[in-house]
Order: structure tokens, then C-alpha cells, then sequence
């Protein structure tokens, strides 16, 4: 009996090893031949450590070189025209990455996670063609070893719920030729052994989906399902509860199905239905997207209480989602303090967890060691319920006794202080906060952070760039100046380093997009603030000139989202505590003369759940959270916050409530079309529409900012703009940041002249 499952492994390597033969390869360093043998070792390897740890349904095509939607667009032969002319790995790098003549698809964010996706492009014209020679190697290659895998698949209807249509039709007109193609890889794959089991992914069905979308769910599962009776066909979902969906599948003739109850507890309530339909429960319960050590006993009892409507026989213990979203393995962490490793499991450790769990609840006889690891699982839990560097009474008693949530006065009110004091002008210019990042400074970094370069050395280093960044800037004409952000390497890192609750791995990474990973800090206990973070930096800025010095903070909701959260308490009461952390230093930062402070939220939408009916409660303790984090600043202190992106019109109300006196935003690409928005729904704080794109080494010129301020003058009144570029310029070369500045401040004497 086949009792627990892992719906799929990280591909990077422990030791990134899939990133470093990927880099080489694109620089020209190694053959193609030298990436597909790295990529074999460790398909072999991430094989052996599921077999190894007892995994009974291991995958195969969870493997990429890239990424697996970019891998479903191969399989249909869905290549975009201007591609054509390429095969092989060419033309698979060329999608992702783009060539000299060909730009890169699209990628975005799969679901709520930070792992990217390369956007499929459909059209009325493609015609498809199965090309199933991946997902077929990979399959041989395991049975070769002697392990029988069950096949990943993104699902057709995933598939096409990602990917765009460039005739701007719906992409669902295509889906009947798609799920031909999905019909002849079935036949083929039916052919492959005496039995195949094929997980199907679908985690569009963890959204709100609209109804035509669910009508398509009995048509295309009855088709997949009826294909051979050789296939054993689950269909999972993940990051949410699939309710509606559920219902539609249990009268498909699919094998079994695959619900995540930790990311959606209410998938327990499709189990009543369920039970009647002797569908197999793959269930999510063992946490794919995070780093923490399972509670064996609140696993089970989870397990006991769908026990209680599903047939024991009919489950089967699993990962929550893809391990792809968690670390790879702990044994690298060397450095670690030993009670906090002892709290984390990453991806291959979670392997031992899915099979204890599995063991415990089907109540078969552990050995000597299996009852000593149940054991230490016990022991690691309690003392995370009482230990001291998680707990923090004075940290809770703070959180208890705030009295005071948002700043008093209103900001009709507080403005026209403001801008009394302060004395910009209408249009006044400003940056987002960080210069170019040259390999110098990374290099004084880095050498600082190995000990390397004395604390002295270091300061006078730092504080050289933001000399050279202050002369510049006043020399350009600039009016709210920024010291720069030199000491930074991450506007996440830097802060997690200096609060208490925060720890950092050595080798915690998480694959972003292709070769890209992150390591993400994660927060395991009571945050508080020792002591100040940015004051020393900032101040010595500002006494390097008379203009005003910008404070750079970045907000409660972005530290949390670009985080490892801990799962002992909601990450609302976290997001208060680094609220608080916050709210301290910017009142440090007032006391020591600084004037603006901009407190940065540029992953508030990224933490946005994929419901509706909880985005309700994110909004409210997101902006309770940012309104108790600038609750300090004094009503002369003009608050700042900026958001990396343009969309706003389901948010706008949400972004007002927030209380900034000053927003700026990125949207230089879309003109003023996504500024009306602030206009139609009579935002009243002041904005800052970045009016050219960072993201590119273009310099744009005069005339052509010029014209972007005339497009915002149209939507919002001078009195209301700032002007900036859309982002923080860390990125870019100096060489493209100094002509682009000094361009844009040109613009705004243009303007300012024509309106006079
Ligand atoms: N202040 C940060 C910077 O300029 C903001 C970065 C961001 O929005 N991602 O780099
Ligand atoms: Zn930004």
C-alpha cells in the first residue's frame, strides 16, 4: 500500500548546482551537453533521497531547466512567432531569457508564492504539436534506477488560466486544441508501463474562479480521465481550498485527488461529499511553503479529524504544495544557533516528516530510531512553546498596551504644516532611495560582513559613497535628497539583521525565477528593536547638506512578506510587533533632526490573498499595521511610501487608508492611464508617478519627461505631484542614473515654466 506522497522536489541543487552549470552555460563557459549531465546527477539524487527517506509516491517532470509552465508551452509546441526559427535548447532559453532580436516572454508570480513563471503565449493562429520527449527521459530515466514515478503535469486548465492571448481573445478559446494535445500525451504515456500514475496540477482551482471557468472542469476530466484505464489520474491544488472545483471532480473518473488543508482548512468541508465517491485523499499536510519543523501531534490529530469522514484506506499523507517553495537541506547550516535549527525542516527533512507521519497515523510498529525522532519532534515543539528566545514578555505587553494606532492629526491638517516647514515647490523632485550598487561596494560589503575590512575602514567607505551621493544629487538639482542606501545589500536583510526575533540561514534557498534563488531571513520569535538601524547613516547625510535628507524605512508588511514567517502565532501579531520596531526608529530618526521619512511597502501587494473573502482581513491589519508603524512621526514629519507597482484600482481605498502623506509609484510604462485611478476616487495625499522606467538602461530624455509630466498634470493637480523615477536606481549604472536624473530635473523647470 503506497500511504505518502510529496507532490514535488526542488530542482536547484543543495548547493545550487543546477543555477551554477545554467550561468556557465549562458556565459559560454560549458557545452549544453555538461548542463544535462549536472541536471541528470541530480534528478538522480533528489530521487534517491525521496527513496531513501521512504516516499512512496515520488515524481518525475517536477524537474526543470527553467521552469515547468515554460516546459508545458514545449510540450503543446506552444512557441511564440518570434521563436520560430530556433529549436532545441536555443529555443528554450531564447523563451525565457530573450536573444538580441527576440524579447523574453513574460514572467510573473505563481499564486501567492515568490517562485516566478514564464507567461505562455497563445494565439488564434498556433497550431500545436505534441512534443511529450521530456516528460518521457525523465520518466525512463527513473525507472532506470529502479524507482516507478508518478508524472507531473500542469493541468489544461491552469495552463490556460496562466497564459495570455496575444490576439487579446480569451485564452480559453483554445481550449479545445490544447487539450487534444493533453489527450495524445496521455495515450502516449499510457504506453509507457502496466500502470502510470499522473499527478495533474491545478491550482487555479484555489482561486475565485468565474463560472465558465468551472464549466470547463467535467468536460475536460471526463475527457483526460476516459483516455486509458491505465491511468491513474490525481488532480491536486494548493495555496488554497478548491471547494467549487472539488465538487465537480468527484463526478469525473479521476483516481484521486489532492487538497492542501493547511493553506485552505476548508477543504474539510468537501470531505462529507468526497467519502461517497472512494476517490483517494492525497492530503496536504505537511507544510510545502515554509520552514518550520512539523507538529507531529497536531498533524495527526488534523489527519484523525478527515479520518473521521475519509475511509483510512483512501488517505494518503502529503506534502501541502511542491517542496519547490522550501530550502533544500539543513545540513549546510553550520553556523546556526542549535536551538533554532533545531525548529526548522527544510525540503528533505520534510521527506522524514511525511514518512513518520504517515507511519504514526496508519499506526505501523516504529524502530528504535524511527520512536527517537517522534520523540525529538516532540521535545523540539515544546521548547518552542517556552523558549526564551521566542518569547519575549516585555515585547507582548507593548503589543498589549498600544494606545495609540495612527497619527493624530488629520492630513488636511498635517500637509499644510508641512508644507510650510518644508518649502518644496509643486513637481518637487526626489529619488525612491537607492543609487547604482557598484562592485566596489558590494565588495566593501562583503569584506566588512567576513571581517575583512575594519569597522572604521568600513564606515569611511560607506560614508564616501554618501558623500559622492549627496554632491551629485545636489549638483544635479534634486530637491528631497536620499543618502543612498549603500550599507545595504537588501531592504529586507538589512533591518532583519538588526532586530532581535530574526535569525539568517546559510544556505536557505529558495528558487525565484530560472537560475534565481532567494534566501529569505525568517523570523522566529518576539521582535523588538535594540537599538536604532538607519539614524547613524541618515544623519551623517543630512549634515552634508542644507536640502532636506530623506529617512528610508522599509514598512511592517514588506518586512513580513519577504520573510519566513513563524506559524506559532498569526502573521498579523507579527506584523504588529515590527510595526512597533518601526514606529521606534522613526521617531529616532525626528528626534535627530530628519524631516521626511519614507517607509517602504513595496511587497504590500504581494502579500494579497488569493480569495476575496480573506482579502477583507489582510487589508485591515496591513494598514493597521502601517498606520501603528508611522504613528510616531510627529505631524511636521512628512511620511513617505512607495509601492513597486501601478495597479491600483481595486486597492485605491485600501492604499488612502494607509495615511501616507506622500505615495510614489511605478507607473512610468502605462503613461497616466493607471493614474486616474487617484483622481476618479478622490485620493487627496500627494503622489509621486515615477515618470521613467528604471528597469531598463535607457535614458530617457528631456522631452520625453516632459511630455510624461504633462500626461500626469492632466489627471492630478500640480499642488498634488511629486516627481521621481518609478523605482529605487540600485540596478542601474551610474553612468545611466546621472543623464536620467539630470534630465528629469530639466523636465520639471520646463513644466514649471510653462505653468507660470
Ligand atoms: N528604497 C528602496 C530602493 O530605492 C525601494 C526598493 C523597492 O521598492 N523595491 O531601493
Ligand atoms: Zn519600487
Amino acid at each position: 500500500m503506497q500511504k505518502n506522497y510529496v507532490i514535488g522536489f526542488p530542482r536547484i541543487g543543495e548547493q545550487r548546482e543546477l543555477k551554477k552549470i545554467l550561468e556557465s552555460f549562458w556565459a559560454n563557459n560549458c557545452s549544453f551537453d555538461e548542463v544535462q549531465k549536472v541536471a541528470k546527477v541530480l534528478k538522480e539524487r533528489h530521487w534517491k533521497y525521496q527513496k531513501d527517506a521512504g516516499i512512496d509516491f515520488i515524481s518525475s517532470n517536477d524537474f526543470s531547466l527553467y521552469d515547468n509552465m515554460l516546459d508545458t508551452a514545449v510540450m503543446l509546441g506552444a512557441i511564440p512567432q518570434r521563436f520560430k526559427a530556433l529549436s532545441d535548447e536555443t529555443l528554450y532559453f531564447a523563451m525565457a531569457r530573450g536573444t538580441k532580436t527576440a524579447t523574453a516572454m513574460e514572467m510573473t508570480k505563481w499564486f501567492n508564492t515568490n517562485y516566478h513563471y514564464i507567461v505562455p503565449e497563445l494565439s488564434a493562429e498556433d497550431n500545436y504539436q505534441l512534443n511529450a520527449s521530456k516528460i518521457i527521459s525523465e520518466y525512463k530515466e527513473a525507472k532506470e534506477l529502479g524507482i516507478t514515478t508518478k508524472i507531473n503535469l500542469i493541468g489544461p486548465l491552469t495552463f490556460l488560466g496562466l497564459s495570455k492571448n496575444i490576439d487579446g481573445a480569451d485564452v480559453y478559446t483554445s481550449h479545445d486544441k490544447v487539450l487534444k494535445i493533453y489527450e495524445e500525451l496521455l495515450q502516449e504515456l499510457a504506453e509507457l508501463d502496466e500502470t502510470i500514475t499522473l499527478q495533474i496540477d491545478e491550482p487555479i482551482f484555489a482561486k475565485d474562479n468565474e463560472a465558465k471557468v468551472l464549466s470547463l472542469i467535467k468536460p475536460t476530466y471526463d475527457r483526460l480521465a476516459n483516455i486509458s484505464s491505465k491511468i491513474k489520474m490525481i488532480v491536486t491544488t494548493y495555496f488554497e481550498h478548491s471547494n467549487e472545483a472539488s465538487k465537480i471532480l468527484l463526478h469525473t473518473p479521476i483516481w484521486g485527488i489532492g487538497l492542501d488543508f493547511l493553506y485552505g482548512q476548508e477543504n474539510l468541508e468537501i470531505l462529507q461529499l468526497l467519502s461517497k465517491s472512494d476517490k483517494k485523499l492525497i492530503a496536504g499536510v505537511v507544510n510545502g511553503r515554509n520552514i518550520w519543523k512539523n507538529d507531529f501531534n497536531a498533524t495527526l490529530n488534523l489527519l484523525e479529524e478527515i479520518a473521521q469522514t475519509i475511509a483510512k484506506d483512501n488517505i494518503i499523507v502529503s506534502s501541502s504544495c511542491s517542496l519547490l517553495h522550501s530550502p533544500f537541506s539543513l545540513k549546510y547550516e553550520q553556523k546556526m544557533d542549535a536551538d533554532i535549527k533545531n525548529w526548522l525542516s527544510y525540503a528533505n527533512e520534510k521527506l522524514d516528516e511525511i514518512f513518520l507521519i504517515s507511519k504514526l497515523f496508519f499506526k505501523e510498529e516504529l524502530s528504535t530510531t524511527q520512536k527517537a525522532e517522534v520523540l525529538k519532534n516532540k521535545k523540539a515543539n515544546e521548547s518552542r512553546k517556552t523558549s526564551p528566545i521566542i518569547h519575549d514578555k516585555e515585547v507582548q505587553k507593548r503589543v498589549k498596551n498600544i494606545d495609540k494606532r495612527e497619527r493624530q492629526t488629520a492630513y488636511s491638517k498635517r500637509i499644510k504644516l508641512q508644507k510650510s516647514l518644508l518649502g518644496y515647490e509643486n513637481l518637487a523632485t526626489t529619488t525612491i532611495g537607492s543609487f547604482p550598487q557598484t562592485d566596489e561596494l558590494r565588495k566593501t560589503r562583503r569584506e566588512y560582513k567576513q571581517g575583512k575590512l575594519s569597522q572604521e575602514l568600513y564606515d569611511k567607505e560607506i560614508k564616501n559613497y554618501i558623500k559622492e551621493c549627496v554632491s551629485f544629487q545636489e549638483e544635479c538639482g534634486l530637491e528631497v535628497l536620499v543618502h543612498g542606501e549603500p550599507e545595504r545589500n537588501d531592504m529586507v536583510e538589512y533591518f532583519g539583521e538588526q532586530l532581535k526575533g530574526y535569525g539568517f540561514s546559510q544556505n536557505g534557498w529558495v528558487q525565484s525565477y530560472g537560475s534565481r534563488c532567494v534566501k529569505p531571513p525568517f523570523i522566529y520569535g518576539d521582535i523588538s528593536r535594540p537599538h536604532p538601524m538607519t539614524v547613524d547613516w541618515t544623519t551623517y547625510a543630512q549634515a552634508q547638506t542644507d536640502s532636506i535628507m530623506k529617512g528610508m524605512l522599509t514598512g511592517p508588511v514588506t518586512i513580513l512578506n519577504w520573510s519566513f514567517v513563524r506559524d506559532d502565532k498569526p502573521r498579523s501579531e507579527v506584523s504588529e510587533q515590527i510595526a512597533l520596531a518601526i514606529s521606534d526608529e522613526i521617531n529616532d530618526l525626528q528626534e535627530a533632526g530628519i524631516k521626511i521619512i519614507q517607509v517602504d511597502e513595496a511587497a504590500f501587494k504581494e502579500g494579497y490573498p488569493l480569495r476575496e473573502a480573506k482579502i477583507k482581513l489582510y487589508e485591515k491589519w496591513a494598514v493597521r499595521d502601517f498606520k501603528l508603524a508611522v504613528s510616531s512621526a510627529w505631524d511636521k514629519t512628512q511620511i513617505h511610501t512607495h509601492m513597486c507597482y501601478s495597479n491600483f484600482n481595486t486597492i485605491i481605498k485600501t492604499i488612502e487608508a494607509m495615511d501616507a502623506d506622500v505615495i510614489s509609484i511605478e507607473t512610468a510604462r502605462s503613461g497616466n492611464k493607471l493614474l486616474k485611478i487617484f483622481q476618479e476616487s478622490g485620493y487627496k495625499q500627494e503622489v509621486g508617478p515615477g515618470v521613467y522606467d528604471i528597469h531598463s538602461p535607457r535614458i530617457p530624455s528631456v522631452e520625453e519627461i516632459v511630455k510624461q509630466i504633462e500626461l500626469l498634470l492632466e489627471v492630478l493637480p500640480k499642488e498634488q505631484l511629486w516627481i521621481n523615477p518609478d523605482c529605487g536606481l540600485k540596478t542601474r549604472k551610474w553612468k545611466e542614473v546621472k543623464p536620467s536624473l539630470q534630465n528629469m530635473v530639466k523636465a520639471v523647470k520646463i513644466v514649471r515654466d510653462e505653468l507660470k
